[in-house]
């Protein structure tokens, strides 16, 4: 694949130095749960190497679903019904912490690209929007250089948390909690209709591929969830500590890029 103008400038913006693609280099494990830290954006240098985008037959997740009940409830809604749904959701134990349900930012209809979080941290829950401080920055040039906005007055994808409540003490949602919310990130599927799931971080990436490999494992793949092909990557917040991994993040998103042109096939739940 090569880059236009727009996607090199911004690549720089993400901090990313283009090189000469070189050879594959060993594909880099990341910590299941990174550890907290409030590194502030840095500049990173050009990587050694870069992964080889590894495509792959997609695999296919096997995921409990929603109580029928709780995919009742949201069922038919239309975005802003559901929006509203969300913010006085209590279907799950998450809603007695929350500050503010977290419903996602981007394009209400037709989104090319859904881009699923891990659960929304204290800055989500605090502003009720989805990766609304640094890591949500370095999204947005993410998704700029993929050629995609979740902003403007065309956005083509949208942003969303796996679970729209903020776990306490930032622990992992449990399963019951993932399977009550998985009924409004259905519903949002069935209104957006998106061509690709982009999963960002273990939880969201471990939950939509029915897998529990490391999220190093996850990536450089094609994954299935609900007839969309899905692609793993890293967590913005891991990569504002990390930026030597945003090599291998544009190899995910060039890997998305492909995934999302190809025509459906044989894609399940
Ligand atoms: S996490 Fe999801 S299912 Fe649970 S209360 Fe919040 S919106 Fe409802």
């Amino acid at each position: 694949m090569s880059w236009d103008e727009r996607q090199r400038a911004m690549l720089a913006e993400m901090g990313y130095r283009l090189p000469a693609w070189p050879a594959a280099a060993p594909a880099v494990e990341v910590p299941d749960e990174p550890p907290p830290a409030a590194a502030a954006p840095v500049a990173m240098a050009a990587p050694a190497a870069a992964p080889a985008v590894r495509a792959a037959a997609p695999t296919t997740a096997s995921i409990a679903a929603p109580a029928p009940a709780i995919a009742a409830a949201f069922a038919g809604l239309d975005w802003s019904t559901l929006r509203e749904a969300v913010a006085a959701c209590r279907s799950c134990g998450l809603c007695q912490q929350r500050r503010n349900a977290v419903f996602g930012n981007g394009a209400a209809m037709r989104a090319q690209w859904l881009v699923v979080t891990d659960p929304p941290d204290e800055a989500d829950d605090a502003a009720g929007d989805a990766m609304s401080a640094d890591a949500g920055r370095l999204l947005d040039r993410m998704l700029l250089a993929a050629g995609l906005t979740r902003t403007g007055d065309a956005p083509t994808a949208f942003v969303t948390p796996v679970v729209k409540c903020r776990p306490p003490r930032g622990r992992a949602p449990q399963p019951a909690e993932l399977d009550a919310c998985e009924a409004v990130l259905a519903r949002q599927v069935e209104l957006l209709q998106p061509r690709l799931v982009l999963a960002l971080g273990v939880q969201a990436a471990r939950r939509l591929t029915g897998l529990t490999e490391p999220l190093g494992r996850l990536r450089g793949r094609v994954h299935a969830w609900r007839g969309l092909p899905v692609v793993v990557s890293y967590p913005p917040a891991y990569l504002l500590r990390t930026p030597a991994d945003k090599a291998g993040a544009w190899d995910d998103l060039r890997l998305a890029l492909q995934a999302a042109k190809a025509p459906a096939r044989g894609r399940s739940t």
